[in-house]
């Protein structure tokens, strides 16, 4: 007989709620984690009375009620609306991509005229079906936003050139032609008052931690000590690298306390040209409108991934797709592994599309316990 139903590989936002689910159904659970701290990339730390974004900034937004609904169990949201500022040499501009962009842009005051330019730039490309991020791009805003807002940026995060990456990724920003600055069309939308790290705490109330235990350091142990395992971590270093290693990025935070009371004037300000070599500058107090005297800042800079450094991007390309394909087959074969998250799965999933994923895996799971029974 094994000692726990579930032994979970990490403690982010996946783990922790798999976790919960199934220690609520009375299945014995033990969480192991790398870090010294619960919570994977949500993880805040309180600092000064103001919660720190420890791995960037997260800002919740869905338009799925069930997930909406099933978070504000662990914390308050507030109104949070996140409205970010790109900076480009000496020129300001408001972000996502709207009317008030097209006019600091163009001068321009209409959506006819800012359509106009847009078609134009994109016939002058000469782009029918955009085949990568740059003809994306051109596509959807015209070459000048391109040029200051979007090819520096990208270039800088991804660490490869726009033309060769794959459109998704510039799809998930909204182009409006209202005045509008939210960078989000979900309808729901906020930050937990009091810090991610609390949701992360409640959940894990009651179950048995492991912190800065590497599942690697004694992989045949863990292997043996759980009915099954739910795997949060990067699948290829799971299958040792047998078909190669899978692409990411990787980041560096550098966290500096400020003596002002308020630093930039916004949470999150961008740093589109490419000479600057990070991508935002957050502040941490315009989360939760914090009255301080001191504020908290971080730079992030985007940096290549190399085995040992944190993981955060997977690179969705065809090249490293069609790998990840070949490790998904093995992880389909194994009957007491489920695969759960941003490592694992390889996708660039936001914090809703997690919280979906792990009570499916929790569901999928029940059922199968009844199946059993029958
Ligand atoms: P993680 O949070 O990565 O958790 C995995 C855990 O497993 C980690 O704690 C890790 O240490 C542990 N682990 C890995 N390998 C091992 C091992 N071998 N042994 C033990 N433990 C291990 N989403 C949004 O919705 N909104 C945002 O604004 C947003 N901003 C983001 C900004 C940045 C910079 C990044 C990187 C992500 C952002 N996200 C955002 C995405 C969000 O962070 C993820 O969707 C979510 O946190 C993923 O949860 P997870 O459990 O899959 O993975
Ligand atoms: N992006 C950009 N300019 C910006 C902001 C974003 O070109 O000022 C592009 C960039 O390629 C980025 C993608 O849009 O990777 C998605 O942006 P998002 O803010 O969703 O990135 P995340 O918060 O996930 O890092």
């Amino acid at each position: 007989m094994s000692k726990y139903d579930y032994l979970i590989v990490g403690s982010g936002l996946f783990g922790s709620i798999f976790a919960h689910e199934m220690n609520k159904n009375e299945k014995k659970c033990l969480v192991i984690e790398k870090r010294s701290h619960v919570g994977g990339n949500v993880f805040t730390e309180n600092i000064e009375n103001i919660n720190v974004h420890k791995y960037g900034a997260h800002i919740f937004h869905t338009n799925n009620k069930e997930v909406w609904d099933y978070i504000q169990q662990f914390a308050e949201f507030n109104r949070y609306t996140n409205s970010p500022i790109a900076i480009y040499k000496d020129e300001l501009y408001n972000l996502p991509f709207n009317m008030n962009t097209f006019h600091q842009m163009w001068g321009i005051k209409t959506p006819e005229e800012a359509k106009k330019i847009i078609k134009a730039q994109k016939e002058e490309a000469n782009i029918k079906n955009p085949k990568n991020l740059e003809e994306q791009a051109i596509s959807l805003v015209g070459k000048d936003i391109y040029e200051k807002l979007i090819k520096g940026y990208t270039e800088k995060q991804w660490g490869k050139k726009c033309s060769e990456l794959p459109s998704f990724i510039i799809k998930r920003l909204p182009v409006r032609f209202t005045y509008d600055n939210n960078y989000f069309n979900d309808l729901y939308q906020g930050i937990p008052i009091g810090g991610y790290t609390k949701i992360i705490e409640k959940l894990l109330n009651g179950i048995e931690i492991k912190l800065n235990t590497d599942f690697f350091d004694d992989k045949e142990n863990w292997k043996n000590i759980a009915d099954k395992i739910v795997y949060t971590g990067m699948i290829d270093q799971y299958y040792d690298y047998c078909f190669g290693e899978l692409e990411y990025r990787s980041l560096e935070f550098k966290h500096e306390t400020k003596n002002v009371e308020n630093y930039q004037g916004n949470a999150v300000v961008n740093y589109n040209e490419s000479e600057i070599p990070y991508t935002r500058i957050i502040e941490h107090k315009h989360f939760e409108n914090i009255d301080s005297c001191k504020t908290i800042i971080t730079k992030e800079y985007p940096i290549k991934w190399e085995k040992g450094y944190e993981a955060y991007y997977p690179i969705n390309d065809e090249k490293n797709l069609k790998i990840f394909e070949k490790y998904q087959k093995l992880g389909n074969k194994e009957e007491n592994m489920i695969f759960g998250g941003r490592l694992a799965l390889y996708k660039y999933y936001d914090m809703w599309e997690v919280i979906e994923e792990s009570l499916k895996a929790v569901k999928s799971e029940m059922n199968n316990f009844k199946n059993n029974e029958k």
